[in-house]
């Protein structure tokens, strides 16, 4: 099956929080996009491996993904090597997307730029045939890396206004990890009731400079280009 956006997060929940907006419009849009899930998250405080696979399911059926795939790497520990990079690639090579979307560079968690080099990388070296993994070789046109906990100067901006109240609730599809006000288990930095607000704020500050209520924002280690100066804001 081939996908038009690929996805990839450390964790169960990374692309929620952080793309979860631009993937539903580009849905709206008629574009097909899947979510490939690196670990299943097994190292987070709350909840458990097996809690997080059911809630990525509940919110595969929210965000309307074509697919979701979890690589079941070892959370925490994960490297960027030959063993990670294979499965990556057969994962690019499966779907052949246009487009892949990859955790922030730099982050407050170390997985994440971890993973944003390792799927940067693959996309890469997916391209190059003699890498053999059985399939055609397929290099995205385009990676672009999710800002999430840290703030980072964005290079694209996308407008999410109408997809904001939907992205919240792919987001609480993870109620394990979760403002969740029945939970017994213990306060983490994204378990408190201010999380939601500041997602709400930091996509405030996004949307502001393009005239949009709420944005989501990207880098890229390239350059951008456009059609023609219309499609800019
Ligand atoms: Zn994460």
């Amino acid at each position: 099956m081939k996908l038009d956006i690929l996805a990839f997060g450390a964790h169960p929940d990374d692309v929620e929080i952080s793309c979860a907006g631009t993937i539903l419009k580009h849905v709206d849009l008629g574009h097909r996009c899947g979510v490939v899930d690196l670990t299943r998250g097994e190292l987070g405080t709350r909840g458990s491996a097996e809690l997080r696979m059911q809630e990525a399911e509940r919110s595969r059926e929210i965000l309307r993904l074509s697919a979701r795939e979890s690589l079941g790497f070892a959370d925490g520990f994960f490297a960027v090597d030959r063993e990670h990079w294979l499965p990556v690639i057969e994962m690019i090579r499966r779907y052949r997307p246009e487009i892949v979307l990859a955790n922030a560079v730099s982050d407050r968690h170390p997985d994440h730029s971890r993973a944003a080099q390792l799927v940067a990388e693959s996309c890469f070296l997916s391209g190059l045939k003699k890498i053999d993994t059985g399939q055609e070789q397929w290099r995205p046109g385009a990676v672009y890396h999710y800002i999430q906990d840290r703030f980072a100067k964005p290079d694209i901006t996308v407008d999410i206004t109408p997809y904001f109240e939907t992205k919240v609730k792919a987001i609480l599809a993870f109620s394990s990890q979760f403002h969740d006000p029945e939970s017994k288990e213990p306060e983490t930095p994204i378990s408190g009731k201010g999380f939601i607000d500041f997602l709400r704020g930091r996509a405030a500050e996004f949307g502001r400079p393009i005239g949009a209520e709420l944005a989501e924002g990207f880098t890229a280690t390239r350059n951008v280009g456009v059609k023609n100066l219309f499609d800019l804001q």
